[in-house]
């Protein structure tokens, strides 16, 4: 063998030991509840936008499954088998055979319990990764079959772009976006538990009869148009009064941010994140001034949006 095929080969095993997915965080731009199911579900029509803000998950070949995890908010990610990366790889182990026999490391920038889908993006990396790593050549489908039995983000983590989830949110459709979208998001002090906003959900609307819920087409067509200005006379999110009932100081965030020039500020998701939606970077970094100003939140991050999904870096 010659020293290049050495080193070519050399090259080969490092690269199948170690593997490494970028997976974006989201907002949802429209999130349309439903009532509750008979199976505690509730029906979402729900508008996803992959934006900036990245997990990394590296998977290495180990002696037995652990996790490991960096970043302002490790503290409060589980390091035992409830962690979304480690049932994605467990599951994807399972399904093909295979010893799961992995150290997952996540390097976390998404907020924690923030609304924007920072679990479910280490379950698509952890994914992603596992199969890269194990050489399990998975279809797209069986991966989207496994992000949905994980949890109603995880597909979305996986496609990234822009999508509208129906169903429990899982069932995906992508969207076409005509163009980038700047966004300001402020993060809070603490978390709130998605589980706890629907049941605050459910229980502000006892008795309510609550419509279908359905996409809006002026803001699928403002996505499409790329038109930030159409986009934040369109967003809606139905679990931001639950939200602001279980938080009530994010209120003041919110008018914070929309005192500062913000065409649209809502609760990301089941929050506590705020999100703010913006003309252009200037005027996302003149709302991200205002807002650390306020002392209305612990951090302020500017990114845009789409972002790409899952990727192999
Ligand atoms: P969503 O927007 O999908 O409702 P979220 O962003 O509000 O989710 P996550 O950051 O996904 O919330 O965390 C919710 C809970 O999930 C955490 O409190 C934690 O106990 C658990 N969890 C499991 N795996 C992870 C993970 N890899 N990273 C963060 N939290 C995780």
């Amino acid at each position: 063998m010659t020293q290049t095929e050495r080193e070519r080969e050399t090259e080969t095993e490092t690269h199948t030991q170690t593997v490494t997915v970028r997976v974006p965080a989201k907002v949802n731009v429209q999130l349309a509840v439903g009532a509750a199911r008979p199976d505690g579900f509730h029906d979402l029509a729900n508008v996803f936008l992959a934006v900036g803000l990245y997990d990394e998950v590296t998977v290495t070949a180990a002696d037995e499954l652990r996790i490991t995890c960096e970043g302002p908010d490790a503290d409060q990610v589980p390091l035992d088998r409830t962690n979304l990366a480690a049932r994605a790889a467990l599951e994807l182990a399972r399904r093909y055979g295979i010893d799961p026999a992995v150290h997952l490391h996540i390097a976390k920038d998404i907020p924690v319990a923030g609304g924007m889908a920072g679990g479910s993006a280490d379950g698509a990396g952890a994914l992603l990764a596992c199969d890269a790593l194990w050489g399990t050549n998975a279809s797209r489908e069986e991966l989207l079959d496994i992000c949905a039995e994980l949890g109603s983000d995880v597909p979305f983590s996986l496609v990234g772009g822009a999508a509208l989830g129906v169903g429990r949110g899982e069932q995906l459709r992508t969207l076409e976006v005509g163009g980038t979208f700047h966004w300001v998001f402020a993060i809070a002090e603490r978390g709130l538990s998605t589980p706890a906003v629907f049941r605050e959900f459910d229980r502000m609307n006892d008795g309510v009869r609550i419509p279908e819920p359905v996409a809006s087409q002026a803001l699928l067509d403002a996505l499409a148009k790329g038109d930030a200005g159409a986009l934040a006379g369109a967003v809606s999110n139905d679990l931001q009064p639950a939200a602001l009932s279980l938080f009530p100081a994010l209120a003041d965030t919110l008018a914070a941010g929309r005192a500062a020039g913000a065409l649209a500020a809502l609760v990301s998701g089941s929050g506590p994140t705020t999100a703010f939606l913006t003309p252009d970077v200037e005027s996302a970094r003149t709302v991200a001034d205002a807002l650390r100003a306020s002392g209305t939140c612990r951090a302020v991050r500017v990114t845009d949006g789409p972002a790409s999904g899952a990727t192999v870096l």
